[in-house]
């Protein structure tokens, strides 16, 4: 922790003694104390709605009988003031009576901590927003020029979802309410919720398109509870068309939100206004929501994004590789495409970082060059799958059994694989010839390389051999 707690800590604590003539706290007893308060709101809160706000929180001093909290960003110290300080605050008094108040200061990551706001007793004032009148952007968030449905690439994993999209991009009224999309991490929700907005926009300019974080969301919400607003929060989205409200995993937790998002939804749908939804996994799966929201999220249609195939990830290489002016040889995109398996964000990434490398040195672009940009990415990607998952898959694949693989066995029907399954370790782990020979019952790394440059050859001339170790592959990269 790169925190420097221990320093403040003593200052503080000396500087109680002499200023307030007061029994100090020691050091240790106060990061003592937190643990326990850390501990009581874990199991009052569960572990929802601990992990989001209350986990990034970090001791950083207690001042007199002021306890100062550091936390990464605005919104969380928003968040937290209206939520959970003073809670924090009467948990900490159980166990020292001699704490008044809990503050929050916004200390980003490796950052200064900001001048703190008191956080409790009395909430800080905010700001207001002006209520009346919002339109879409202000409301909301920009729409990207760039995320839209002819920036997207369709495969087999987002058909399902993109037809959806499309759907709702098209239709006057909802032809279902809400669209939820839902898929991992870096699969294309965010992209085509802007792509919807762009292609509403495109077809009827008058229409109110509002596209927003959950985490915005709420924090509109914290807003109006502030100003003590008398026109209800969903007065506010009421002259919206088409709400879309991106990462919904983020509303857990505090009732009085999604009883507000409820409400706001409930209010659009009356009206026959167009919601899309995201969020990283199912409605079902979505814990910490209540149960009514979690089955009108299922009224309309939940439309899953998979992750993504060899083909999907080649084609949206090829995609923007031509978008770049760059010239990308076929068997760089395809050993990308095989080697960077995570998610479309990363693939993007690393294309990003050769394209650039090839502009700046102006050299032909080359596995070798790739392997050498990407040495992170790669070996990343590769800790991911083992030598003996690999020899897993083979045994599988071949109706052999594990002994085979190490055995002395010198039938084809035994060898074979055995070298398909030294190959592919080769390919997909970062391990060396030695290594992986270790591994095949003690063999020597040149039996190893024999059977890479073997399985090589082979897969040129043999397309059933060939089709093996891809099929194999994609299933051990799946
Ligand atoms: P998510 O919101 O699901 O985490 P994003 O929509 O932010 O993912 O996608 C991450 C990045 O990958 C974005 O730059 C997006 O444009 C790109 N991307 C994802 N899927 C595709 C696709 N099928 N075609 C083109 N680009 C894609
Ligand atoms: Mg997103």
């Amino acid at each position: 922790m790169a925190l420097r707690t221990g320093q403040s800590l003593a200052s503080s604590v000396a500087g109680q003694r002499t200023a307030e003539g007061r029994m100090g706290t020691a050091p240790g007893e106060v990061q003592q104390q937190w643990q326990q308060v850390r501990t009581l709101l874990r199991a009052e809160l569960g572990d929802t709605a601990f992990g989001t706000w209350l986990k990034p929180l970090e001791l950083v001093e207690l001042a007199g009988d002021r306890v100062v909290l550091a936390v990464p960003t605005q919104f969380m110290r928003d968040w937290i003031v209206a939520n959970y300080a003073d809670r924090i605050r009467a948990l900490w008094v159980r166990l020292n009576p001699g704490v008044r108040s809990v503050t929050l200061a916004v200390r980003p990551p490796g950052g200064e901590p900001a001048a703190p706001v008191a956080a409790a007793p009395a909430a800080p004032v905010v700001p207001l927003e002006p209520a009346a009148e919002a339109s879409g952007e202000e409301l909301g968030a920009r729409l990207d020029p760039r995320l839209t449905f002819e920036s997207f690439v369709v495969g087999k994993p987002n058909e399902f979802a993109v037809a959806a999209a499309e759907k709702v991009a098209m239709s006057a009224t909802p032809p279902f309410n809400p669209l939820f999309l839902y898929g991992g991490v870096g699969l294309g929700k965010t992209h085509l919720m802007h792509a919807i907005g762009w292609r509403v926009r495109q077809r009827d300019p008058s229409r109110r398109v509002v596209y927003l974080t959950a985490e915005k969301f709420m924090y509109r919400f914290i807003l109006a509870l502030r100003s003590k607003d008398t026109i209800p929060f969903k007065e506010l989205f009421r002259s919206v068309d088409l709400l879309m409200v991106d990462d919904l995993q983020f509303i857990t937790g505090k009732d009085s939100t999604q009883e507000e998002f409820f409400h706001t939804f409930n209010a659009l749908v009356e009206r026959g206004r167009q919601i899309v939804i995201s969020a990283d996994r199912s409605p079902s799966d979505l814990d910490g929501l209540e149960e009514r929201i979690r089955s009108r999220l299922s009224w309309g249609l939940v439309a899953d994004i998979h992750p993504t195939t060899y083909e999907l990830r080649l084609g949206i290489l090829q995609t923007k590789a031509e978008a770049s002016g760059v010239d990308v040889p076929l068997r760089v995109l395809e050993f990308l495409a095989s080697r960077i398996t995570s998610n479309v964000r990363e693939l993007e990434g690393a294309l990003n970082r050769i394209v650039l490398q090839a502009n700046l040195t102006r050299q032909p672009v080359s596995i070798e060059m790739a392997q050498e940009i990407l040495k992170d990415v790669l070996r990343a990607a590769d800790r991911r799958i083992t030598i003996e998952e690999i020899q897993k898959a083979v045994v599988e694949h071949y109706g052999l059994r594990m002994a085979d693989m190490t055995s002395a066995r010198r039938q084809r029907q035994v060898a074979r694989p055995r070298q398909v399954a030294m190959y592919l370790a080769k390919l997909l782990t970062p391990r060396s010839l030695p290594e992986i020979g270790r591994r095949f019952g003690g063999r020597d790394h040149t039996t190893v390389m024999h059977a890479v440059r073997q399985i090589e050859r082979l897969q040129a001339e043999d397309r059933q051999l060939a089709e093996d170790v891809e099929a194999i592959r994609r299933r051990l990269q799946a």
